[in-house]
């Protein structure tokens, strides 16, 4: 799945500001939030792509990745994973709450998810590994390193400087939700200062800023089966982002990439060879090298053999990732004209043209008497 360029999906310049940056997603959010395209799978698709692309753009270490290498670069950088994630939880992870809530407004329509100072399960992360065939046709057992948040150790996840307490946020004493207007049309939204966890923290730790969680390095190996395809993803349970408040982590998405090979390309399960004969090959017949996942294997061409010819070997392709059952290999033949004739080539071919007879060879003549019709000749 080829993703599109981040810049192109808020709609702004590659010199874009920060605040130029922010200012793209928030339009682009309200543009395409659910609750103003019920039911549309395309626009939440679409508001999903921007977060991701403000995820990346808004952060300068990610960004400075993705300007030198694209999407490649941000392999292992720890993304989440917002197909998997629910709105409400985008909103809150970029702090728009509060301006979402205005805009839409506030406890109304919305749909779960907004901490509330209970246990919250992590976020899903998703990272990259790379295969090569050979990899996808035995399986395979890779180490993948990525980076997460973490509890920050110095102050266990309270984000309060050592020896202070995070205190109940004065503004919505506690209840992580403010109410606006008066009369009738009293709306309950999630309260600003705290995010709706219900507390703040006065003095903020020195090692994580406050916020509880520190960027760490993270190895998992992970067991990746035989037949995967590209673009398929591997779950790893626990392994995402630490839940809140005792809840459970979030899962971690390695998503699979096969290298190109050399020789071989994929078609499913079979594997699809192009392998270059001379035309005395393809007209005497011969055994030929073509190449293979295990090396290179030999293949019987008869007499006669046309371009573009497909020969099968059955059982040599990649297995099937749910029944195992194996592919085939299909090698394709393309057949060299022969140039820079010495003079004794050039004489035989010479000598070998006279014997054709034109009315019989080639055996696609039929083609040339069609063309001359058609030439009205
Ligand atoms: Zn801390
Ligand atoms: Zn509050």
């Amino acid at each position: 799945m080829a993703k599109a360029d981040y810049y192109q999906v808020l709609g702004v310049e590659k010199s874009a500001s920060p605040d130029e940056i922010k200012r793209a997603y928030r339009r682009m959010a309200i543009k395409y939030h659910p609750d103003k395209n019920p039911g549309n799978k395309e626009a939440e698709a679409k508001f999903k792509e921007c977060a991701e692309a403000y995820e990346v753009l808004s952060d300068p270490e990610k960004r400075k990745q993705y300007d030198q290498y694209g999407h490649e670069g941000l392999r292992g950088t720890g993304m989440h994973d917002f197909s998997r994630m629910n709105v409400e939880d985008i909103f809150s992870m970029f702090g728009f709450e509060d301006f979402f809530g205005n805009v839409f407004g506030g406890g109304g329509g919305r749909r779960g998810g907004v901490r509330r100072g209970g246990p919250a399960r992590g976020y899903d992360l998703e990272t990259g590994v790379e295969l090569t065939l050979e990899d996808v046709a035995h399986g395979t057992e890779k180490t993948i390193e990525f980076t997460r948040q973490d509890r920050c150790q110095e102050c266990k996840g309270s984000g309060a400087a050592p020896g202070t307490q995070p205190v109940r946020c004065p503004l919505c004493g506690g209840s992580g939700q403010v109410a606006k207007g008066g009369g009738f049309f009293q709306m309950v939204s999630t309260c600003p200062q705290c995010q709706g966890t219900g507390r703040v923290v006065k003095n903020p730790c020195p090692t994580c800023r406050g916020s509880g969680r520190v960027p760490k390095k993270r190895t998992v190996t992970i067991k990746v089966p035989p037949g995967v395809h590209e673009g398929q993803g591997i779950r790893v349970a626990g392994e995402g982002e630490p839940g809140r408040d005792g809840g459970p982590s979030g899962d971690l998405y390695v998503y699979v990439r096969i290298k190109p090979h050399e020789f071989l390309e994929r078609d499913g399960n079979d594997l699809v060879a192009v392998v270059p004969i001379s035309f005395t090959q393809a007209a005497l017949g011969a055994t030929i090298d073509v190449p293979s996942l295990e090396g290179t294997r030999q293949l019987k061409i008869p007499p006669g053999t046309q371009y573009g010819s497909l020969f099968r070997i059955r059982g040599q392709g990649l297995p099937d990732v749910r029944t195992g059952r194996t592919g085939d290999e299909i090698v394709q033949v393309t057949i060299e004209t022969p140039g820079n004739l010495n003079a004794r080539q050039e004489e035989l071919l010479r000598e070998f043209a006279r014997t054709e007879n034109r009315n019989v060879s080639p055996k696609s003549s039929s083609f040339f008497e069609r063309l001359k019709r058609h030439l009205g000749s």
